[in-house]
This record gives structure tokens, C-alpha cells and sequence, in this order.
């Protein structure tokens, strides 16, 4: 059995928590002992319109229970406004869960202007806004666990999902950034991809699976990675159903060519089985790691 994880005297952002699965990740904090800032514009799955009344239910459901929680109801775009919240409310910020997202699903040749915008604004402008506001208070206390919510629509790409994709897959590009950025000052930065029943997803997954997919399902994973207990940083976990694991990068081992001689695209083709054999392949962790191959390559015609 491992240690209780609690957050007794830590303060919790939640955004888009007035649904869904922000909504089951604040309460679970919120039972943990988290102070939680319940963030919620309150506007429908295509990013129309505004209601505050999606964060005060969460936050009154909160406080039923007797824990601790405030309301937001501002967009994430203005995500400074939500770290004032919490300072203003508890005077500290300890975790931040970038969780608030909308959909405008369309075949890329019918994308319009629009469409591409608010999917950006929201998921990557709105996760950008509201980590960098909070980013100097979890320096300066040398604490903080930042989690970004990515998709498998970002990973591995879905139909009529280009806006939405480019987004999550975004999102974890500045989750490998932040994950370096931050070690120093144990800010501990992870990603989860993951699949819950919400009024996202209602009509897209069949009802007997949809059932069994609850967001609460999701949120235990969330409430670790937030936690002091995680010592991990950079992860990208796909979550859902009860089931959580884990996902890196995988590279084959490649194919080289001289590079005083050059190649030609011939030589490409003809070496084309090789560069994509995942036998043996390896698993770069980082930059350095990843430029190792091609250094090793080089050096063979250097010597
Ligand atoms: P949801 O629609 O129930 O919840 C999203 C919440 O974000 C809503 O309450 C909405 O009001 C809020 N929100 C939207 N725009 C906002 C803004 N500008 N500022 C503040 N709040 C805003 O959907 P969900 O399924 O719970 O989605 C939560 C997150 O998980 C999203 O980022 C979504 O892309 C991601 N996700 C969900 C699934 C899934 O299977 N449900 C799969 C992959 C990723």
C-alpha cells in the first residue's frame, strides 16, 4: 500500500473544470485535501457562448463534501486572470491542470479561418496563458506539477480532426520544453491522451462502451501526476476506462549514406526497407540522445 497522497495546504488549478473531465479531476483534488480553483467559461463544446453557472455547481458540489474550493469564469485565453484567482482566494499556486478544450471538427479542404483560430486559442494560447502566469510563482517557491492534456487525435490522428490534432500534439511539444525548463526547480511537467465519456465524446463512442468510460476513471491518474509523490517529468500517459500506460517515441535504427559523396533519392528508395525497420529500433529520451545516431554516422567519415 502506498503513502496517502495529499494536498492538505496546496492550492489546485483546475481549468474547464464545470464538465466532464475537469470537473471529475477537481473534485477528486478537492477530496484530497486541495484548495481548488474550479475554472470554467461555461460555453458549449464548439467554444459559443458563456455560463458561470458550470463552475459554481462544481464548486458548491466541493463544498458539500466540506472541501475547499473557488470559482473562475474566465477563458483560459486570460489565464493570468485565473492564476490571480487563486492567489487572491488562497495565495499560492501549487498545481495546474490545463484541461479546458472545445472541438470544431471538420475535413481539412472544408477548414475555415475560424475554425483553426478558436481550436488554437483555446487548447494551446489558453494552456500558454495560463502556465506562464503561474510559471514564476512555481519557480520561485521551487515547486509545481504542471499537467497538459493532450489526445490521441494528436498522437495519432483522426478524421476531420486537423485543428484539433495540431493542438494536442502541440501541447506536448511544450510539455518536453517545460519538463527541461523546469527540473531545476522541480517543476515536473506531464501529458495524459485521454478517453472519457463527456458531452465531447457523446454520439462518437457506442453507448455500451461510453458507459463503462467514466471520467473519474481519468482523474486518479491527474491527481498523481499533480502530486509530490510523482517524480517523473515529460510523460505522455494515455488514460481511460480504468487503464493507464505509458507512451515514448520510437526511432529504427536507420540507414546511412556518404555524406562527402552525397546521396540521391534513388539511394533513398533502394534503402527504404531499412530506414523503416523497427527491428532493434532505439527510444531517444532527449535531444542528445537523439542526435547520437547521426553523430555516430558522421564520425565514421571524419576518422
Ligand atoms: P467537456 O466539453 O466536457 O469539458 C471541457 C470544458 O472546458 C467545458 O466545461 C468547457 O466549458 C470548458 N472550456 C471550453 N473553452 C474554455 C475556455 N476558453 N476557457 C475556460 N474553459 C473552457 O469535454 P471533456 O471531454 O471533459 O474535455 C476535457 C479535455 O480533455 C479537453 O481538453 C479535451 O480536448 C480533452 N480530451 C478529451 C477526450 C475525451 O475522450 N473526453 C479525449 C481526448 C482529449
Amino acid at each position: 500500500m502506498s503513502d496517502a497522497i495529499r494536498f492538505e495546504d496546496q492550492v489546485v488549478i483546475v481549468t474547464g473544470a464545470g464538465g466532464g473531465l475537469g470537473r471529475a479531476h477537481a473534485l477528486l483534488f478537492a477530496r484530497q485535501g486541495a484548495k481548488v480553483v474550479v475554472n470554467d467559461l461555461g460555453g458549449s463544446t464548439h467554444g459559443e457562448g458563456a455560463n458561470a453557472s458550470a463552475a459554481d455547481k462544481v464548486v458548491e458540489e466541493i463544498r458539500a463534501f466540506g472541501g475547499t474550493a473557488v470559482a473562475n469564469h474566465d477563458s483560459v485565453t486570460d489565464g493570468d486572470k485565473i492564476v490571480q484567482t487563486a492567489l487572491d482566494h488562497f495565495g499560492r499556486i501549487d498545481v495546474l491542470v490545463n484541461n479546458a478544450g472545445i472541438l470544431r471538427d471538420k475535413s481539412f479542404h472544408k477548414m475555415e479561418d475560424a475554425d483553426w483560430d478558436l481550436v488554437y486559442r483555446v487548447h494551446v494560447e489558453g494552456a500558454y496563458k495560463t502556465t506562464h502566469a503561474a510559471w514564476p510563482h512555481l519557480r520561485e517557491q521551487n515547486f509545481g506539477r504542471v499537467i497538459f492534456t493532450s489526445s490521441t487525435s494528436g498522437i495519432y490522428g483522426n478524421f476531420g480532426q486537423s485543428n484539433y490534432g495540431m493542438a494536442k500534439l502541440g501541447l506536448y511539444g511544450l510539455t518536453r520544453t517545460l519538463a527541461i525548463e523546469g527540473r531545476k526547480n522541480n517543476i515536473l511537467v506531464n501529458a495524459i491522451a485521454p478517453t472519457g465519456a463527456t458531452r465531447m465524446t457523446e454520439g462518437l463512442i457506442p453507448p455500451q462502451v461510453f458507459e463503462q468510460l467514466k471520467p473519474e476513471l481519468v482523474s486518479p491518474l491527474v491527481v498523481y501526476l499533480g502530486s509530490a509523490a510523482c517524480q517523473d517529468t515529460g510523460g505522455l500517459f494515455e488514460v481511460g476506462g480504468g487503464w493507464v500506460g505509458k507512451v515514448r517515441w520510437e526511432r529504427s535504427l536507420g540507414a546511412g549514406f556518404d555524406p562527402k559523396a552525397g546521396f540521391s533519392p534513388e539511394d533513398v528508395a533502394a534503402q527504404w526497407q531499412r530506414i523503416c525497420d523497427f527491428e532493434g529500433a532505439a527510444h531517444p529520451a532527449d535531444n542528445v540522445e537523439a542526435l547520437k545516431e547521426m553523430m555516430a554516422h558522421l564520425q565514421k567519415y571524419t576518422l
